[in-house]
């Protein structure tokens, strides 16, 4: 077979299964309402949360940088790649983060690989949630421990799994913040008390949570009052940019810089990039009102939906799984939305479980009440033609 047949054979398999996947393009900036396709779209579906992403003090603070430093960093960290930006925005981090050091890294999911294929030996056991983010399951895969695989969010089962491994040399719980389709917080108080009973570390990763959840933004550590091992986290939801990090002891940002490969062998953030991030979390540490705003969005939705007499999963935070069940109604519900100028996408399986086929709505504080009122007169009207409310 030649290389194209061969691939379009494995390729027509996905289509068949109905788990084809396309890109859309967005020919406007991330704001609520976007066009996508040539169509204006109300987006309920990005992870622009506080609104940053296109925030002028963010861009202003971009190109002033982009003239003193040019686009590219043109060099890893350890070579070329370290400017005074990187060193800014990482102690900038660290403060918002009350932590000892903060490592930055090329993205989320580059962070979630190093630290995982660089902190557990031979001999160590992972405990991994099994709605963990893709990044984490890769970074597993890379690490020469043995991985446990805990239910979502049971604390009985990470318990039970805690007891069998007793054994074992070290233990390593690694678990979302915020869960990215389920939208669930994960229950960090319960973790840390599992972690320091049964002598296991804690790795958490607060993609979603960092700018969100806590009174000052700072996080599911801040929203518990915990302080996990290791917080992994990115600058590309709520902080509007680009880019990963990892923040803990001074020990550890250490260790990783010498041993994470990601870290090691990737070209560094631009410095323009840096000093945008470096202005956005300037910004969070006084945007109460906005994240009150968001939490309020966020409420709307999800008792409003309630009411209808949706099944509306996860808990207060920005990603409203609704759950319609069968894969094709579900495609059928997203195509309704968008007629109605509405862009939300269907989430389908091997994504979630079979059977839980949602639609996944992410809101943030810049949708007005109006743009809210008509994505919930939407989904009462679908709801009812689809014969799924009364
Ligand atoms: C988005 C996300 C990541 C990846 O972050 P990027 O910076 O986009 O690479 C990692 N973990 C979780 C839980 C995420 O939601």
């Amino acid at each position: 077979m030649k290389f194209d047949g061969w691939l379009s054979y494995r390729l027509d398999k996905t289509k068949e299964a109905g788990l084809n996947r396309k890109v859309r393009t967005m020919e406007t900036a991330p704001l609520p309402l976007m066009t996508i396709d040539g169509e204006k779209q109300l987006v309920f579906a990005s992870n622009n949360y506080l609104g940053l992403a296109n925030d002028k003090r963010l861009v202003n603070a971009a190109e002033t940088v982009l003239h003193e430093f040019g686009v590219g960093s043109s060099g890893s960290r350890l070579i070329t790649g370290h400017t005074n930006w990187h060193q800014k925005l990482e102690d900038k981090i660290s403060q918002f983060k009350r932590t000892e050091e903060t490592l930055l890294f090329s993205s989320g999911y580059l962070a979630n690989v190093g630290v995982l294929s660089s902190l557990p030996e031979k001999g160590d056991v992972i405990l991994s949630d099994e709605l963990n983010h893709a990044s984490i399951i890769d970074g597993c895969r890379l690490s020469k421990a043995n991985t446990l695989i805990y239910n979502h969010v049971d604390m009985d089962d990470l318990e039970e799994k805690l007891k069998a491994t007793e054994s074992c040399q070290r233990r390593f719980i690694v678990t979302d913040g915020v869960f990215s389709m389920d939208g669930t917080i994960a229950p960090l108080d319960k973790i840390m008390s599992l972690a320091k009973r049964y002598h296991a570390f804690v790795i958490v990763d607060d993609a979603h949570a960092t700018g969100v959840l806590g009174e000052n933004g700072r996080g599911t550590s801040e929203y518990f009052g915990v302080y996990p091992d290791v917080i992994i986290g990115t600058l590309s939801k709520a902080i509007g940019t680009e880019g990963g990090f990892v923040c803990g002891s001074k020990v550890l940002i250490d260790f990783l810089l010498n041993h994470a490969r990601t870290f090691i062998f990737q070209t560094s953030l631009p410095p323009a990039i840096c000093a945008a991030s470096y202005t956005a979390f300037e910004i969070i540490k006084h945007s109460k009102d906005k994240r009150q705003l968001l939490h309020s969005n966020v409420k709307k939705i999800k008792t409003s939906l309630q009411e209808m007499g949706y099944t509306v999963k996860g808990d207060d935070t920005p990603i409203i799984p609704v759950i319609i069940g069968d894969t094709h109604k579900t495609v059928m519900f997203a195509k309704r939305l968008l007629e109605k100028g509405i862009y939300a996408p269907a989430i389908r399986p091997p994504t979630i479980p079979l059977g839980e086929s949602r639609i996944r709505l992410t809101v943030t504080a810049d949708h007005s009440l109006k743009e809210i009122d008509y994505l919930l007169k939407s989904f009462n009207l679908i709801g009812k033609e689809l014969n799924m409310i009364k």
